[in-house]
């Protein structure tokens, strides 16, 4: 039988009109600022869709586009004009960035109080110290769609696959949060195969196209796959792949899509990051 697919629309839509509710009762305007170095093809795309769900929800968004040979003092001396602004609600700096500039350092540059990517150590620390500030935006969505599709989260036996700080990490955070019971495999894990099939749910943030396949999956899993792959084709164009082989639908008990499954979560969390930001959640 084909796995059930839990498909991200409907359950962004439900996070977006928690959005504009709030929204509505806000009693100054939100704003996103976006920073983005060079012409990256994927962050283009990405910062494009978050700056038009933005203006579609009625939020000033702005994006400022630097060269990408922006120098790292110059990226931060644009952060702290934001950070000063008082007129800013939330700011976040797309990544990649390009390798002369540290990722961390940028990070830590950005007040955690604007901090909508939920990145700088303070947010990190209160996530992981059960105290959440402003959080990631692909785990915290991730949680939205299970939750939008009633699927059991306490109680759970939880594999995450990929530490990364954006995704694996602050994913096992918040299921740990929320009574799962996690793990976290990497590319160091041994037997990774043993690993992934004991697992009633299962989430993969790798970016490596269609890693796990079915013989990795236990029947009847949830499947959660964050990959977004840009891979290209026989007919020459790139399509998008996840980190989960086709052939898992049809073992799963529940599969996201790719496209079309965790990307709009992950949109529609920061337009609730921004509106969290802008209410003054402290940070
Ligand atoms: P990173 O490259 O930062 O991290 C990848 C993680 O996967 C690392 O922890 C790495 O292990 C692990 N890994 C890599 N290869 C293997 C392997 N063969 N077996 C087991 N683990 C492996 O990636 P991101 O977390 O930033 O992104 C992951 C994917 O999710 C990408 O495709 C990205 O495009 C997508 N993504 C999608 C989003 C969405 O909204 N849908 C948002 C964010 C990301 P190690 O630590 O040992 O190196």
């Amino acid at each position: 039988m084909s796995a059930r697919l839990l498909h991200g629309p409907p359950a962004a839509d439900s996070l977006l009109a928690q959005v504009r509710q709030r929204l509505q009762r806000l009693s100054r305007p939100a704003s996103l600022h976006v920073i983005r170095l060079g012409d990256d093809p994927a962050s283009v795309s990405y910062v494009r869709l978050k700056d038009r769900q933005a203006r579609a929800l009625g939020l000033h968004s702005e994006v400022h586009v630097l060269p990408e040979t922006t120098s790292q003092q110059e990226l931060l001396q644009l952060v702290e004009r934001l950070n000063l602004d008082p007129q800013v609600s939330g700011l976040l700096v797309q990544l990649p960035l390009p390798p002369h500039i540290q990722v961390s350092t940028v990070q830590r540059a950005i007040d955690p109080a604007k901090d909508v990517d939920g990145l700088h150590p303070h947010n990190v620390g209160r996530l992981w110290s059960g105290d959440p500030g402003l959080t990631p935006c692909t785990p915290a969505g991730i949680l939205h769609l299970m939750d939008h599709y009633g699927l059991p989260v306490a109680g759970q036996r939880a594999v995450i696959v990929g530490r990364s700080t954006i995704v694996g990490r602050p994913l096992a955070a918040m299921l740990l949060a929320r009574d799962a019971t996690v793990t976290l495999a990497h590319s160091r894990t041994p037997d990774l195969h043993e690993v992934t099939s004991q697992a009633p749910l299962l989430i993969v943030a790798t970016g490596v196209p269609g890693l796990i396949t079915a013989g990795m999956v236990q029947p009847g899993a949830t499947v959660i796959d964050v990959g977004v792959n840009r891979v290209p084709s026989t007919d020459g164009k790139v399509h998008l792949q996840g980190d989960v082989h086709p052939d898992v639908r049809e073992v799963a008990g529940a599969l996201t899509p790719v496209p079309g499954g965790v990307g709009p979560l992950t949109v529609a969390q920061l337009m609730l990051n921004t509106v969290l930001a802008a209410e003054g959640l402290q940070a």
